[in-house]
Formats: C-alpha cells, structure tokens, sequence
C-alpha cells in the first residue's frame, strides 16, 4: 500500500530540510523524500500549496476516560486529536480511577486500540489515587508502558514526596510533569487574583501560588538530578525561573498552551465560565512573558491541557462551574494566529514545539520526518482562514473560549502510520 504525498511545502525543524517536495509513504512508514516523485501504484494525495510536518504531539490532554465518560472518552479524545492535526497525545491520569496502576494503564492501551489511530500514550500518577500520600509503584508503571509520571489536576503539595519521587523517576528514565499551584494559596478560586477578581469582587488564584511550585520543583531537580518538567507555565516571573534554572543546567522543561499566549483575564468579564481554567488566564503583561520565553526556548512545547467539560457543567455559575477547556481542535489555529501571523516565530521554530520537544521529553520516538519512521504526518494550510464552530468538534466538550473567532491556519489532512485518519470536509 503506498501513498505519495506531491508537492507539499516540507517542514522539518530536525533535518532542516525544507521547500516543496513528496514523500511516499509504504507500508506505513516513510519511504523516500525527495523531488517529483513518480509512483504509478500510489495513491496520490495533492498537497500544493500546503505545508507538510510530522503529526502534531501534545504531551498534555484529559480524556476522562475510565470514569468521566459523559465528558470525553479515549475514542471521541482521539477523534478530536486526528481533527487538531494530533498523531500523538499524552494523557494525564486524573481519571476515576486514577491511572495508578499497571492493570489502568493496560486499560488506556485498551482502549486506544480501538480508537481513530492516533497514538495514545498514558501517564502514570505519581501518587496512589493522585492523593499526594503515597508514590505509586514506578518501575510497574514504567514496565505497563507510562511515558512520564503526574498528579496533574491534584498537585504534590508534599515537597518530601515531590523529592522522593523525583530521585525514583530519574532511575526508571521517566519525568515529572508538575502542575505548579500551591493548593491553600488558590483554594477553588475561579478567577487569577488582580484587577479583574477585584472588580467581581472575588477572591483570586495568585501568580504567586505558581511561582513558589516552580521554584519548589526547580531546586528539588536542581538537588535530587531529576527531570522535573513544568505543566501549562502561565506567568512571567514563572518563564523567568524557569529561565534561571536552565543557564544553571538544571534538568527542567517547561510547556505552554495557547490560552496563555492569546488571552488575558479579561476574557472572564465576557465569556464567564468559558474563560476559568487553571492556573487562570493572567495579565497582558504574563502574555508577553510567555511569547518572549516561547522565542528565546525557555518554554519547550505548546501543549492543550484539554479539559473536556459537559455544557451543564460549563452553563454554571462561574465560581461553581469546572475549570478547563478543549484544545485538540483549535491548537494548531490558535498557534498560527497569534505565534505566526502575529509573527513573533518562524513556523519550524513553532511547530518544534508541538511535535519533536514534547516526543523528547516524553521519551518517544515521535516528532520528526525521518526515513523508515512511522508515517505520522499533518498536513496543513497556514492561510487558511476559518471560523471556530463548537458544533462540529468531533470532542465531547464545547467548552472553548475562542467559539465564533476568526483563525488563520487549518488542519487539512492528518495521518498515522500511514493511514489518512482525518480530511478537512468529509
Ligand atoms: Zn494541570
């Protein structure tokens, strides 16, 4: 079976190479790249005037899946995933139950067998049930199949636990994803403290309680030799530490989502419910932060955090309702808008972020074209203009802040192992 991809716009932020060529695919792996290819057996996909990469990786969604399945589910995340250009997805393990053991890691793999045929990777919890008492069973993790380790959603309060942790995950070659907030400085507070949880006269989750988790988490990687890596960073003085930390060659990385880099605070005064998720959206100025630590490669990787939630859910009051938002299918878009069009970043040095990082730090052997490799490919148009419709996700969870805005940049074709798993129209 072959597919010969023509005439694309190659991206390639590993090799370099770059400009218009094909690329036959057989077998599902990468066959030959090269100029004016002719295969008469191939089917022949046209990809003039579009830009061709390796298929996206987020190291960073919720798929809800055992437990949640009203919101999301493995199969409808995956769905979602091959719509936003994703051939890759880590999934974070807060679900009921917790991805704590082998037999639930098991259960991902499951399950993800079944799905679209985007690879999904699970990650295990750090704690047993992710209540920050007890370390799970590491090396058992690691043996089922886990790509990293976090209680993400619940974060290691415990700095102790945090330490042990870090030391046996560096002996079993797995990192720590940490979801940097301090539990009593944030309680369930909806909204970032400053002037607009002033003027609803609500308290606030403060970019302090951020920052002290990473400065935390950089010291005790900094003393144990561990890699810590920091989940969805939001403020500046956080890029700033983290920034700190890596001149001193400090084992740590870190990942943004686009909400951090397009929005602000202010989005709550209109959208409510639709614009709470945490950390919460910050100032202009924590804006501009991420977009300078996202250029100077203090921020590794552009990940979702997607957070399917039910429409009951999001329909409450904004101090009640959930926190979180979906990602997959507006990534990609989002990104383009604001990091390329806006131009603050070349398109290699983006889609870096969102494909070979995020593999590396995960430890996988995704994220670039390479000859022989599995053929997970996106396909995309960086021109494209389109419009947001919350309606047609292939996601469960509607609950994005950006329904009904203008993008530029969309996914065209995504495909894994060879197999075309989503096409823009159909
Ligand atoms: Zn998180």
């Amino acid at each position: 079976m072959k597919l010969l991809i023509k005439q694309g716009r190659l991206v390639d932020p590993v090799s370099g190479i770059g400009g218009i060529m094909d690329v036959l695919i057989e077998d599902g792996k990468i066959a030959v790249l090269g100029s004016d290819l002719m295969y008469p057996d191939a089917q022949v996909l046209d990809a003039s005037g579009l830009t061709v990469c390796a298929g996206l990786v987020d190291m960073h969604v919720h798929f809800r899946d055992p437990g949640l399945e009203y919101k999301e589910t493995i199969g409808t995340g995956a769905a979602a995933a091959a719509h936003g250009g994703f051939t890759s997805v880590a999934c974070m393990p807060n679900t009921k139950p917790a991805v704590d053991c082998p037999e639930q890691v098991e259960y991902v793999y499951r399950k993800a067998a079944d799905a679209c045929g985007v690879h999904v990777w699970p990650i295990g919890a750090v704690s047993v049930g992710e209540r920050g008492q007890e370390l799970t069973d590491f090396e058992a993790l690691k043996k089922a199949g886990v790509v990293a380790l976090s209680d993400d959603g619940m974060p290691v309060q415990n700095a102790n636990l945090m330490r042990d942790a870090l030391i046996l995950a560096h002996r079993q070659d797995l990192t720590v994803l940490s979801h940097c907030e301090d539990a009593e400085m944030v309680k369930n507070y909806a909204v970032n403290e400053g002037r607009i949880s002033r003027q609803l006269r609500l308290p606030g989750r403060p970019a302090i309680a951020e920052e002290i988790m990473v400065a935390r988490d950089a010291m005790l990687a900094e003393e144990t030799g561990g890699a810590v890596h920091i989940c969805h960073i939001s403020t500046a003085k956080a890029v700033a530490l983290v920034r700190r930390y890596k001149k001193k060659g400090v084992h740590i990385t870190c990942e943004t989502c686009p909400q951090y880099f397009s929005l602000t605070e202010d989005e709550i005064l209109t959208q409510g419910s639709m614009a709470r998720v945490n950390p919460p959206l910050r100032t202009q100025a924590d804006v501009d932060a991420i977009i300078e630590g996202l250029k100077d490669g203090t921020i590794d990787a552009i990940v979702t955090d997607h957070a399917p939630h039910s429409a009951e859910e999001k329909a409450r009051p904004l101090e009640e309702a959930p926190s979180g938002m979906v990602g997959l299918e507006t990534s990609l878009g989002v990104t383009l808008t604001y990091l390329y069009h806006g131009r603050h970043m070349a398109l290699s040095d983006i889609l870096r972020k969102m494909t070979l990082n995020p593999a590396c730090i995960l430890r996988i052997n995704k994220g670039r074209l390479a000859i022989g490799g599995d053929a997970d490919i996106v396909i995309f148009d960086p021109d494209e203009e389109w419009t947001v419709d919350p309606a047609k996700f292939a996601s469960k969870g509607r609950n994005t802040p950006f329904a009904g805005r203008k993008l530029k940049g969309k996914v065209k074709y995504t495909i894994a192992n060879g197999a075309i798993i989503y096409r823009d129209g159909d």
